[in-house]
């Protein structure tokens, strides 16, 4: 789960990390407001979306007064803020955070992951700060610094001393750049993080280290056990397939294709979309809808499947080891006379109870395409939502 810059700061500035002083705002006139309360001469008026990119595309704006907040956030309320990481449809703009303008020395790049090789918390930092770390990795890779963090022993001052050296922050700020490290640290061990960010790290005209944006994702599998994070979810800046999807217990990613997949297992899942690609199709989704495909779940599925309009044909692939076909079979028959589906579909079933699960899928009347194979399920999928009149395709 991502949430916003102001959440971020707020979470990060609770484990020792530095912000400048800033507020968030639901209207232009409540930004000017908070502004006057804030104090100050200069300030930032920034776009609250789910992405980075936001200076480029008019998403952070320098104000010196009133009337030019209110005007700033007249441009961004209500609006859509298409940046490189939106996608062209954009995140909506329904919140802005108002900041003091800070005198900027020196920009730095800081950030924070899972690396999946090591097993280990990784940290990534170079003095080019500013760029995208893409950017900095393509035009001055040899600014990168690396460091991970030992588990057993945590993220030790003198590791973390090191980094300010390498980025040549100067001695009087080494103490403030190990408690900024540190406070990243923790808060990403703690609230079970997978990425912190914070870009640009600055070192200020008058000698101070703060976080001016500042960027947190969070473990869903983790989520149960750190309430006032699953707090901060904004629903408005989700895929709302897929925040339908997580508010019913089901795994489900939006993709660009049009064959709808319908899966119990996440590795089936996978092998299914793969499939579906070998045989000339893409998948409109992922979705896992785990062990027990219980004909309740199984109709959620359509459901959500169907609701994506660019579906056109719906392959379901169930394998059943715990699960049996004839109810997962059962499942489907009723999430059909359920939810209206008015493109062909797929079924593949293989494992426990196979042919009970086929004679009711045939016994059904209804116009199911089957399929044994996994590859002649994916090939009947393309060929069903390739042909004109798919829904005049023979049921076999
Ligand atoms: P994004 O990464 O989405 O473009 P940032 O929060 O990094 O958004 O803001 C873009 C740039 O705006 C920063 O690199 C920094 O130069 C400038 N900026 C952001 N916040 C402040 C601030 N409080 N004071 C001065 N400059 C700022
Ligand atoms: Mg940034």
């Amino acid at each position: 789960m991502d949430i916003h810059e102001y959440q971020a700061k707020e979470v990060l500035s609770n484990f020792g990390v530095e912000i400048p002083a800033g507020a968030l705002a639901y209207s232009p006139e409540q930004a000017a407001y908070r502004a006057r309360e804030m104090g100050g001469d200069k300030w930032i008026v920034k776009a609250q979306v789910h992405a980075g990119g936001r200076g480029k595309a008019g998403g952070v704006k320098l104000c010196d007064t009133d009337d030019e907040i209110q005007s700033a956030c007249e441009d961004m309320f209500g609006k859509k803020l298409v940046t490189h990481q939106t996608g062209p449809e954009g995140k909506g703009i329904y919140r802005v955070y108002v900041e003091a303008a800070v005198p900027i020395d020196r920009e730095i790049y800081l950030g924070f992951v899972l690396d999946r090789t090591s097993q280990r918390i990784m940290i990534v930092a170079s003095a080019e700060g500013g760029m995208e770390i893409e950017e900095i990795s393509e035009t001055k890779p040899e600014s990168i610094v690396r460091s991970t963090v030992e588990p057993a022993v945590g993220l030790r001052d003198f590791q973390a001393r090191e980094i300010a050296f390498k980025l040549g922050i100067e001695p009087g700020l080494t103490q403030a750049m190990v408690r900024t490290l540190q406070g990243c640290y923790l808060a990403f061990r703690e609230l079970d993080a997978t990425m912190v960010e914070i870009n640009p790290l600055v070192v200020t005209g008058d000698n101070r280290i703060l976080a001016l944006d500042a960027k947190m994702t969070f473990d869903d599998n983790a989520l149960f056990r750190h309430p006032q994070i699953s707090e901060l979810r904004d629903k408005s800046q989700e895929d709302p397939r897929e925040a339908r999807a997580a508010d019913r217990g089901l795994s489900y990613v939006g993709l660009d294709g049009n064959i709808g997949c319908i899966v119990n297992g996440a590795g089936l899942a996978m092998a299914t979309m793969d499939t579906i690609k070998l045989a000339g199709g893409e998948p409109a989704n992922f979705l896992d809808i785990g062990g027990g495909a219980t004909p309740e779940r199984v109709a959620k599925a359509f459901r959500l499947v169907m609701s994506d309009e660019n579906v056109q044909a719906v392959l379901v692939n169930i394998f059943a080891g715990i699960n049996r076909c004839d109810w997962v079979a059962e499942g489907v028959v009723q999430a059909l006379k359920e939810v209206k589906v008015d493109v062909p579909v797929i079924v593949r079933l293989a494992g426990t109870n196979v042919e009970e699960g086929q004679k009711i899928l045939a016994k059904s009347g209804l116009p199911i395409i089957r399929a044994t194979t996994l590859m002649e399920a994916a090939e009947r999928s393309v060929a069903a939502w390739k042909s004109d009149h798919p829904l005049n395709l023979k049921a076999v």
